[in-house]
């Protein structure tokens, strides 16, 4: 095992350029926004047929040889819960430089960032009238506590945040906001695409009309009663309230008491409280390009996890996914035409400081990503593929297809905007992205809650998705044409829905 510290290769060192990245959106894993997407309906190109038997070959292999139901089961068994800043993340960096060693790859580094620490301590949250009962609830990532004493209210229902927005501070002051919005499963989590930005933005929502507390339905699909965490933002110059989510059991009590006559008053004891920031890394391994070693294909995953479960399907599977993936490249004959780096990026669930930090390091360094992947959708099979490309790079995506079809993976959109949370800063810098589409049907039955562990993990359908990344990143590592950048995507506001993840 190696300490957490600097060992870059020269990745470069410093932060300076991450304070100009601004915040991407936080949002489910692997959902994209509406943004005028388009159907991939173009002439494909035509790859050379040696290199897409090279694809079929590695894809084949995946299916039959891979493992990464071992990367995932190793990483929440010997590491488990990772919360950025945590004994528990430092074990995972420890882990997965300890891991990278085995995989043949050419460079491995961590590079050093520092990530906000967070203590969610204890969280109780009581009716006291009219019918007394203790409800499942946990704090949300980042949210303040309460005073010792905890606090006490009337709950004020919402449906959701656009209908808090549009009430005046009488109704709201005093209260603790309740967020009551249900979500339906589907495979591309659009429900909760939709209502993330309760959790998010509700506090501050709140707290701007004089709300004291607020609480949220789980982000879940589950009836467990186990409530789903999730980070807050709070906005500056408006007053910190404490945030929590009740598992849906709890939220359908408080819902049938409010329906009653009495005014309904909740008691909140939080101990949860921000400590400052602490000293983790993103983990790096690089596979280097053969021909043209200056231009980077990256595979990002987030290796950082919440604390109540074991980050088995958020995100073991995805780390297992690109650590397969360079397992496979790294053990072909020859290494591709340009270099394959896969990055597990620290903290993406509390603040996405490890993927800033990436993005800034690497603009300062020059350096030239042509296309990523991020892997950050649990175990589910890719039902579509997608792509956040320049419009004349889709018959490349088109091109490669037929090395899916086995996989039953038919093309999908391409879209201008969209894909994972740890890549968003490098789009916004011009570069283009994959977006398999896994089926996150039943991932949000366990997706934040202390339910996320291994045995939600599907070994076969993950074997599927290890042999796409596979395929796709061996096509285009090796593919002639480049990708070419993205325009600019300063539209894309911190506000809007689109990037990837939590
Ligand atoms: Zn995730």
């Amino acid at each position: 095992m190696r300490p957490l510290e600097e060992c870059a290769h020269g990745w470069g060192r410093t932060l300076a350029i991450a304070a100009v990245l601004m915040l991407p959106s936080s949002l489910p894993a692997q959902t994209v926004n509406a943004a005028a997407p388009r159907p991939i309906d173009v002439e494909p190109y035509p790859y050379p047929a040696d290199l897409l038997d090279q694809a079929a070959d590695l894809r084949d292999r995946a299916l039959n040889d891979s493992n990464p139901f071992a990367v995932v089961a190793s990483l929440s068994t010997e590491v488990g819960p990772r919360l950025a800043g945590s004994a528990g993340d430092r074990a995972a960096v420890a882990w997965a430089l300890s891991y990278l060693q085995d995989l043949k790859l050419d460079r491995i580094a961590a590079q050093g960032v520092q990530v906000p620490r967070w203590e969610r301590g204890a969280t109780q949250i009581r009716i006291l009238t009219p019918s007394p009962q203790t409800l499942a609830a946990v704090a949300f990532g980042g949210s303040i506590g309460t005073a010792e004493s905890g606090l006490e209210a009337p709950v004020l229902r919402v449906p959701d945040l656009e209908t808090l927005r549009s009430l005046s501070s009488d109704r709201v002051a005093g209260h603790v906001v309740f967020i009551d919005k249900r979500i339906e499963r589907s495979p591309d989590a659009a429900d909760y695409s939709a209502a993330v930005a309760g959790r998010i933005h509700g506090p501050s929502v709140a707290a701007s009309l004089g709300a004291v507390g607020l609480v949220l339905r789980s982000l879940g699909t589950d009836s467990n009663r186990l409530a789903h965490t999730g980070k807050v933002i709070y906005q500056d110059g408006v007053p910190r309230i404490p945030a929590a989510a009740l598992s849906a059991p709890d939220a359908d009590m408080l819902a049938r008491q409010l329906d009653g006559e009495n005014a309904v008053i909740l008691q909140l004891r939080l101990t949860a409280r921000r400590l400052g920031s602490a000293r983790s890394a993103n983990v790096i391994g690089e596979i280097q390009g053969r021909t043209r070693p200056e231009e980077i294909v990256l595979l990002g995953a987030h290796l950082d996890a919440w604390d109540l479960g074991t980050g088995a399907l958020d995100n073991g599977t995805g780390v297992a996914v690109v650590i397969e993936t360079a397992r496979l490249i790294a053990s072909m004959p020859e290494r591709p035409a340009r270099t394959v780096r896969i990055v597990l990026f620290a903290d993406e669930e509390m603040g996405l400081s490890g993927a800033r930090a990436y993005a800034a390091r690497s603009a300062e360094g020059g350096e030239t990503h042509m296309v990523g992947m991020e892997a950050d959708g649990g175990s589910g099979r890719i039902w579509r593929l997608d792509g956040v490309v320049p419009e004349p790079a889709a018959p490349l995506l088109a091109g490669i297809a037929p090395l899916l079809e086995p996989l039953e993976i038919p093309l999908g959109m391409v879209r201008t905007s969209g894909g994972g949370a740890d890549l968003a800063f490098l789009q916004k810098l011009g570069m283009p992205e994959i977006t398999p589409r896994q089926d996150l049907s039943f991932y949000l039955d366990y997706h934040h809650s202390a339910n996320d562990t291994l045995d939600k993990v599907d070994p076969e359908a993950l074997r599927q998705v290890v042999a796409a990344y596979a395929a796709i990143t061996w096509m285009v590592a090796n593919g002639e044409p480049e990708f070419g950048r993205l325009p600019d995507t300063d539209a894309t506001s911190a506000d809007e829905p689109g990037t990837g993840a939590d």
